[in-house]
């Protein structure tokens, strides 16, 4: 990864952030050896983030499992781990913040209202990840609004993606290893939900905020998330917050060319230590795409 000339080595700080949702798996193993040897190899800082706002499926039980499997494949961190549990009423000032200046505004509808509305809808907005949220709640009068709040009705917050992009007065760019320089259009992702009903953050908002306050100068992390990066770049934007350089590492697949997943045990690295692999045949088995190098 190309670095300025005068960016001192001690500036590099690298994280792996995963949500303890379910085991670990190759694909982790992969991405967590990525972001723990190039910091290691500037001389920077590896930090380990809990990436467990949804307190309904994250378990302690799963932040031990993930400890164990970086100890045993022989990655460590810098510092304390960072529970994004703990910082609730950080990302509860930054959104009381987003609304003050209106950019949110309460989404009411389920899922199932949302897909009801998009059937009903000839010209439903279409992202690279499926349909848009069609901005039901977007159009509700005022006097609605706060009808609902006050029935106790639970409601996200969305985005107001049209206002959100009046405040750029030049596009957003970052620079992203695998692909150059990019310019954000985070308009393809619609009015995203920063608040979930359940929990006061989404991972849009506390991945932004996290990476900003541990001062994360490479954000290494797999493909599937790059288009959610022209949101986080726009974020960046709105908050003030610095731009991390990025690198959105391909996908390790399995021998079908699909993803791995948590659920399926096979290749959890808890299976596969617990049937006598070592972490050199891991890291052997997921070193397919290479490794980012300065
Ligand atoms: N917590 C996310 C995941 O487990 C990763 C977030 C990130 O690296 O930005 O998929």
């Amino acid at each position: 990864m190309d670095q300025s000339p005068d960016q001192k080595k001690a500036d590099i700080v690298t994280r792996f952030a995963p949500s303890p949702t379910g085991l670990l798996h190759l694909g982790h193993a992969y991405s967590a050896r990525l972001a723990h040897n190039f910091a290691r190899q500037h001389g920077g800082q590896f930090l380990l983030r809990m990436e467990d706002i949804d307190q309904t499926r994250c378990k302690p039980d799963f932040i031990d499992q993930i400890v164990e499997d970086l100890h045993w494949l022989g990655l460590t961190w810098d510092g304390e781990i960072r529970l994004q549990s703990e910082h609730f009423d950080d990302y509860r000032k930054v959104l009381d913040s987003l609304e003050e200046e209106g950019l949110l505004y309460p989404c009411f509808c389920s899922r199932k209202e949302i897909q009801e509305e998009i059937a009903r809808s000839a010209h439903a907005p279409h992202g690279p990840e499926g349909h848009l949220y069609p901005g039901t709640c977007r159009k509700m009068s005022l006097e609605e609004r706060n009808r609902r709040i006050t029935a106790g009705e639970s409601y996200a917050l969305r985005l107001d993606m049209n206002l959100a992009l009046q405040s750029l007065t030049a596009p957003l760019t970052w620079h992203d290893r695998e692909k150059g320089l990019q310019t954000a259009t985070p308009e393809i992702l619609g009015d995203v939900v920063l608040a979930r009903k359940d929990t006061p953050a989404s991972y849009h908002l506390s991945v932004v905020l996290d990476d900003a306050d541990q001062s994360i100068s490479h954000v290494i992390r797999g493909e599937d998330l790059f288009y959610a990066t022209h949101l986080h770049r726009l974020l960046q934007h709105i908050l003030k917050l610095p731009v991390p350089e990025y690198f959105h590492h391909p996908l390790i697949l399995d021998h079908k060319g699909k993803r791995f997943s948590k659920r399926e045990e096979s290749v959890t690295l808890k299976h596969l230590r617990e049937t006598g692999h070592r972490p050199d045949e891991i890291f052997a088995l997921c070193s397919i795409p290479p490794t980012p190098s300065s």
